[in-house]
């Protein structure tokens, strides 16, 4: 029979660490986007106004639906906390632990089809059925926890007692009425070290992340220039960032994953002088296969120029100086105006 308890065995055998269901409900917490959207926290994001009336609940996703499998996967490979590795240069880039394996997108999007696959096999009634995983315009974090898979901590990360915050979350929402789990406890208590340890202070308050703070965005999510006096705060931030779940202690014991697919290649921990010198097209090699793909190769390159002008050595000038060698690309040039503006600002600092 197709049930929460046989669904939640197949989805572990399918490689996914966490499943649980909630009821498809318009849950009070998915109101907080209007007010953070108001606020300006979204930036450039104009995909999140655009969808905010299918991300406000889950049945605009999917008119019919009465539940929601929500899943989680670790990814994380590395234990302990991000920071360098002793004897590395001081450009040695840091790329979020997300993205140092393969494309989740890819992987969980194969996962959940075949999990539907399955549920499909296993009964002869028809139902509906959508998945999402990142791209799709649901708040999954917010059907996460009353799914029963964490809470969702101060940092806005959803957080399991047992495995930490290390996780993608993705889903199917059903028109199937599963018997759902109970919502997480909310266990961050009076800590804070989360907002603490923020460097650009994007944590403005508890589960309130000013995205055109954060290094992610600014790393990621922005095609423009990272604003001047953001730079510095960036340090060896290429791709990402994960300082507020590094410090989080629900991740002190957190699980380590051996899934093949968030094992590497190693993207992390590379000099970022290396990676400037090569053209575009041996640098979409070195990220070929990730998450870092999803957005134009210039705001990779414009990264490096930052983390070279952060990293205090002179002699690393020099490599900017080439970016006749650095940036030529047969089909489009990461030459972007973005990325001049990192090569300028880099030489300066550097001088
Ligand atoms: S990802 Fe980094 S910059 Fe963004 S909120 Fe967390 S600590 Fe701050
Ligand atoms: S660091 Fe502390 S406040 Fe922040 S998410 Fe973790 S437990 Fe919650």
């Amino acid at each position: 029979m197709l049930g929460p308890a046989a669904i939640k065995q197949h989805a572990a055998g399918l490689g996914f660490d966490l499943c649980g269901i909630a009821p498809a409900q318009a849950f009070p917490e998915l109101g907080f986007l209007q007010t953070w959207l108001a606020r300006g926290y979204a930036g450039e994001m104009d995909y999140m106004e655009k969808s905010a009336h299918v991300r406000a609940d889950i049945r605009h996703f999917l008119p019919s639906a009465r539940s929601v499998i929500v899943t989680g996967t670790i990814y994380n490979t590395q234990p302990g906390t991000g920071s360098r590795p002793p004897g590395a240069g001081r450009d040695t880039i840091k790329v979020a632990r997300y993205a140092r394996g393969q494309d989740y997108h890819k992987v969980i999007e194969d996962r959940l089809l075949a999990l539907l696959e399955w549920m499909r096999s296993q009964t002869a009634d028809r139902f509906d059925a959508a998945h999402f995983v990142d791209k799709h315009q649901v708040q999954e974090r917010v059907y996460a926890q009353h799914a029963g898979l964490g809470w969702i901590g101060k940092n806005s990360c959803v957080i399991n007692n047992e495995q930490g915050s290390w996780m993608v979350l993705a889903g199917v929402a059903t028109s199937l009425a599963l018997e759902p789990d109970g919502p997480a406890v909310d266990q961050c208590g009076s800590c804070t070290l989360c907002i603490d340890a923020c460097p650009t202070a994007a944590i403005v308050d508890a589960r309130e992340v000013d995205a055109t703070k954060c290094i992610s965005y600014l790393t990621i999510e922005t095609e423009r220039e990272i604003p001047e006096h953001q730079r510095p705060l960036i340090g060896q931030h290429a791709w990402g960032c994960d300082i507020c779940q590094d410090v989080c202690p629900w991740n002190l014991a957190s699980s380590l994953t051996t899934d093949p697919a968030w094992q590497g290649p190693i993207r992390d921990g590379l000099s970022a002088a290396e990676l400037w010198a090569h053209t575009d097209d041996e640098l979409h090699e070195r990220i070929k296969g990730s998450a870092m793909t999803f957005v134009p190769l210039s705001r990779f390159r414009r990264n490096l120029a930052v983390v070279i002008g952060n990293s205090g050595d002179r002699s690393l000038a020099e490599v900017l100086n080439r970016p006749g060698h650095g940036v030529r690309n047969s089909a489009r040039s990461a030459l972007t105006p973005a990325v001049q503006d990192a090569i300028a600002w880099a030489k300066d600092r550097l001088a």
